[in-house]
């Protein structure tokens, strides 16, 4: 298993923050947490030498961990607070759970393959990352025992936000999440939870595997 040597990763990770730089990423605690989450752990070991690239890369069950300037994004959205306890459907290989981590009080997340689930745990764990709770579950159905949570967010799409993520969302908290069709061009969207209802705006157009409801059969 070629690990990237860490020089390299130095250099990798210096690129990668000046282009979360160019495309507006400027939140320093973002920015710095990306910078502390070795983004070459969370890859196979066939792509590790693309880890840093600005593409989405294959992970295990046919799934994808998205592309960085996506994680930034994303990340920067959900504006997260050190108290905050954030729920994230799609953990996939846990590179975007490690993130928020970093930046938040606890970070539950969740995944339908037990395989990611379970790959993902030993990775934290590889990272002394121990304020992320995993669970291999249908994550349209959110994580009830848990909720509210400050912040949602979800790593797969669908035409519409599942009402029972809105309705585990706190009162002024942030869900950030593609929506559009599975196979075509989606719409990532910020949503924040009011009094009054939901108020939305459309941050940037996505491609991102479908949320597919139910727990994997196999996996
Ligand atoms: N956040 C991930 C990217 C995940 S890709 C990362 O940082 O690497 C999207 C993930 O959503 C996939 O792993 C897929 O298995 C998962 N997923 C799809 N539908 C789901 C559902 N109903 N419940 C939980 N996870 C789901």
């Amino acid at each position: 298993m070629p690990d990237i040597d860490p020089e390299e990763r130095r250099v990798r990770i210096a690129e990668l923050l000046l282009r979360l730089r160019r495309v507006g990423i400027t939140d320093q605690r973002v920015v710095s947490a990306i910078e502390a989450v070795p983004r070459d752990v969370f890859v196979e070991a066939e792509t590790r030498s693309e880890a840093y690239a600005e593409r989405a890369l294959p992970i295990e069950c046919g799934q994808t961990i998205s592309a960085p300037v996506i994680v930034g994004m994303m990340t920067m959205a959900l504006d997260p607070q050190v108290e905050d306890r954030i729920l994230e459907i799609g953990t996939g290989s846990g590179y975007q759970a490690a993130v928020l981590a970093k930046l938040s009080s606890h970070v539950y997340t969740i995944d339908r393959f037990r395989t990611l689930v379970s790959t993902a745990e030993s990775r934290f764990k590889t990272l002394r990352l121990d304020n992320i709770t995993t669970a291999a579950s249908d994550g349209t159905e959110g994580w009830p025992e848990h909720a509210p949570f400050d912040k949602i967010v979800v790593t797969a799409a669908a035409d519409a936000v599942p009402q029972a993520l809105f309705d585990q969302l706190r009162t002024g908290g942030i869900l950030v999440a593609p929506v559009g069709p599975p196979s075509g061009v989606q719409q990532l969207k910020r949503f924040v939870r009011t009094e009054a209802g939901v108020k939305e705006t459309i941050l940037a157009d996505v491609r991102f595997v479908p949320l597919i409801p139910g727990v994997a059969e196999r996996l």
